[in-house]
């Protein structure tokens, strides 16, 4: 097709119809893979899912690499290529998602997959193992049209619920080849809003070691980790500024033995969030500058940022724009939204390579035991998916 013709010449329901035929399949698709279940912590499980989705994408003329792992289930990179005499040589497009849950192995025995009150419920579901077979589904509908225009790669990780650690380095480098990530996971919200800012994650533990001593015979003797902690973490929460989006939770403290002793030890876990990435360097200094208060104590800061944020680039919002106005072709629309919640877009997103995301399923309660997929929207988000593919 010549060049510039593309946009005048082509009729997005031609995609609607390539994607709608494929609707049984779908559903079928994302039934299979929530009945798989795949924990972070679980290998062989993750694996197992590893297993099916290269089984599908091989059946659909995709190229498979698995990047082995020995503590987390493999990365599987995934290869299409165009119709010939399309822009073969062309960056690749990068689809980016992952197989693993926080679902504990069992949880679909009280919770199993099913379609009810127009949703399709399940472990995993949303979370983002819909979003996954919206992905191939619309590499499927372009392959079947003949209008794959570009290669794309689809990049799908087992760690990304514990933080992407041994994927990390892998995303970065093939997004480093890519034109654009276009990020498979849930949309925002039951509107169902594309993701274009999502803020940095840092995790910090402070651990005191205090003297113990018992409460009742020799109080002075002791010097109490606790009380010690609690202080820190008054600190702490003065390091939030609600204006610039930087936030800082202590979400976990352990400490103490008995009411009667004087705590030797206590730590908190403290989640902080980031809407800049200039913020990182600073927060994390005040962390380390942590100081005791009381001498006989000893303070230990451990942690940092994990993930950058996205920020709402320039690039960015030129692919969300291009997205809403192919989505009013094909007959919804569509918003903006930003997030506190990280993904692996942030890492793609802070190297500058253009990240859209929240382009996979739209539903709620990710995490949590409503776990569900709006089977109304799978279509119209599947074909707009395709469309975004077809016309980068
Ligand atoms: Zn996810």
């Amino acid at each position: 097709m010549p060049k510039g013709l593309k946009s005048v010449s082509y009729d997005p329901s031609t995609t609607l119809n390539a994607v709608s035929g494929l609707q049984p399949a779908l559903l079928d698709r994302i039934r299979r893979l929530v009945e798989i279940e795949s924990p972070s912590d679980d290998k062989a499980s993750v694996d197992r899912c590893v297993d099916a989705v290269s089984d599908l994408a091989a059946e659909l003329g995709g190229k498979v690499r698995r990047h082995r792992q020995r503590a987390f289930g493999d990365v599987l990179e995934l290869r299409f290529e165009p119709a010939p005499g399309r822009k073969k040589n062309q960056p690749p497009l990068m689809l980016l998602g992952h197989l693993d849950t926080v679902w504990p192995l069992g949880t679909l025995q009280g919770m199993p997959f099913r379609i009810a009150q127009g949703r399709a419920w399940g472990p995993g579901v949303l979370d983002m193992k819909a979003g996954v077979v919206m992905g191939l589904t619309a590499i499927e509908a372009l392959l079947a049209t003949e209008t794959l225009e570009r290669p794309v790669t689809v990049l799908l990780n087992s760690d990304e619920e514990v933080g992407s650690t041994v994927s990390r380095p892998i995303t970065e480098e093939l997004a480093r080849k890519c034109a654009a990530v276009f990020v498979l996971e849930p949309a925002q919200g039951l509107a169902g809003a594309y993701k274009t800012a999502r803020k940095g994650v840092g995790d910090y533990t402070i651990r005191i070691q205090g003297v113990a001593a018992h409460a009742g015979v020799d109080f002075q003797k002791g010097h109490s980790a606790i009380h010690e902690l609690a202080w820190q973490l008054e600190k702490v929460r003065g390091f939030t500024e609600l204006d610039r989006g930087l936030t800082v939770n202590a979400g976990v403290i352990r400490g103490g033995t008995r009411t009667n002793v004087v705590a030797a030890e206590a730590e908190a876990e403290i989640d902080v969030r980031i809407a800049r990435a200039k913020d990182a360097a600073r927060v994390d200094r005040k962390f380390h500058a942590l100081r005791v208060r009381d001498r006989s104590c000893v303070l230990h800061v451990e942690g940092g940022m994990n993930r950058p944020p996205m920020e709402r680039s320039r690039a960015t919002v030129a692919l969300y724009r291009r997205a809403a106005t192919l989505a009013e072709q094909l007959g919804f629309s569509l918003e903006e939204a930003a997030t506190g919640g990280g993904s692996d877009g942030n890492f793609t997103a802070a190297i500058g390579v253009p990240t859209l995301d929240g382009m996979g399923a739209v539903g709620e309660g990710a995490h949590a035991s409503h776990e569900s997929v709006v089977l109304k929207h799978l279509l119209p988000r599947t074909s707009l998916l395709a469309e975004m593919i077809r016309t980068t």
